[in-house]
């Protein structure tokens, strides 16, 4: 089966080349930033939606101006991409998926789109548009197409990712008879109903505390001072590390998940309502259950498995497994409990996530349908309470 995948490498630009860029981010963000207002004010004040079509020619236009001649020096491939990727944005939120588009900074992530007119790729090198030489990538895997588009960012710590993507054939794990139901927590990330438990490496709260003390001086700095920008930088890069470790932790997972059964089941998931408790915020965040959800979808996909999704509401930690007794009350401190009528014991977790498997079960082979790539701003995983409908935000803290 072929499939669209993305190929990331870190890459070390010249200081030729980090002009180069630093000049192609520097329009594009404009590019951007500049038609987000033109569309904005255009709703406004003359109550007429411009198009992708509106804007590029517009760009033709504002390309002129002898007061921008720096818009000409650079290639115009990724401002045109970025008016696109403006428009995209526009749409998720006009059909609801989305926010309102907001204005690129230049600290955040830079990043420009490049379609396959500007860049050469050829035995293995790739030279993009404006620049004479190829980049100096760090190849951790290989990939055989040819590249589709390229994708170059900067994060906030001054690295250097491209991006391909690329159709590739793709080996397909071999099919498994197993299926599970996963609970999904902050004590374990994951819990299974074959008794699985994850763990939580908790990434975040472990370097919490440099985190504070790192913000603590960037806020001492002067405004606008070199000080200020190697600590915003030390502040970043620790950012980039625990990101990168919760990343890893969760491909891990979802690929064991993945490869070893033929179908996941799951609860939906509210992420967004439950971030909105600041409490809960930070240590849900440091689970990363949206991205994991993400990568397990996906993976699925690639490999020809089933994922469902059963109605968060379902008093899946409540509902004894063995009997079907349901308490009406389940703390979320207790763990463990021992059903009044049949007499079981059963460990929460995987008392919930073997309710889950089995509703998954009988609900048979429903698709759980994700709207495409535009759509992904939107919640369709919500995240919902392994303990059915009484679990309230401030509860599940003490798991934290
Ligand atoms: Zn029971």
């Amino acid at each position: 089966m072929k499939q669209l995948r993305g190929f990331k490498y870190r890459f070390y630009p010249t200081s030729a080349q980090r002009l180069e860029l630093a000049q192609t981010f520097g329009c594009t963000r404009f590019v951007y930033n500049w038609a987000l207002a033109l569309r904005t004010n255009s709703y406004y004040q003359d109550q007429v939606s411009l198009s992708y079509t509106d804007t590029s020619n517009a760009l033709t236009k504002l390309k002129k101006d002898p007061e921008k001649p720096w818009l000409k020096q650079v290639s115009s491939v990724p401002l045109q991409q970025g008016l696109r990727h403006l428009n995209t944005a526009f749409k998720n939120f006009f059909a609801g998926r989305n926010k309102y588009p907001r204005f690129k900074k230049k600290n955040n992530r830079q990043s420009a789109h490049y379609a396959p007119n500007a860049f050469k790729w050829e035995d293995g090198k790739l030279t993009l548009a404006k620049m004479s030489q190829p980049l100096k990538i760090r190849w951790s895997r290989y990939f055989t197409s040819e590249p589709k588009s390229v994708t170059i960012s900067k994060d906030p710590s001054n690295r250097y990712f491209v991006s391909f993507l690329v159709e590739e054939e793709l080996e397909q794990w071999n099919s498994s008879t197993e299926e599970i139901g996963i609970d999904l927590g902050i004590k374990d990330v994951v819990v299974a109903s074959n008794g699985f438990a994850s763990g939580n490496p908790k990434h975040y709260q472990k370097y919490q505390a440099r985190l504070k003390t790192l913000q603590r001086r960037l806020a001492r700095k002067k405004k606008g001072s070199n000080n200020q920008y190697k600590a915003r930088l030390s502040v970043a890069k620790l950012h980039a590390k625990i990101a990168d470790c919760r990343l890893d932790f969760l491909h891990k997972l979802s690929t064991k998940l993945v490869s070893e059964n033929q179908a996941i089941y799951t609860e939906t998931l509210a992420v967004k309502n439950m971030m909105a408790n600041h409490k809960l915020a930070k240590a849900i965040a440091d689970c990363g259950w949206g991205e994991f959800l993400r990568q397990l979808e996906y993976k699925a996909k690639w490999h020809d498995r089933k994922i469902g999704a059963i109605n968060r509401w379902f008093p899946s930690s409540k509902r004894c497994y063995t009997c079907g007794h349901v308490l009406d009350k389940l703390p979320l401190e207790i763990r463990k409990w021992t059903c009044p009528s049949c007499n079981s014991h059963n460990l929460r977790d995987q008392n919930a996530a073997l309710n889950i498997l089995a509703i998954g079960r009988s609900l048979g082979g429903f698709p759980h349908t994700r709207p495409n790539q535009e759509a992904v701003g939107q919640t369709v995983f919500a995240c919902g309470s392994s303990s059915g409908g009484d679990v309230s935000l401030t509860d599940l803290a003490i798991l934290g």
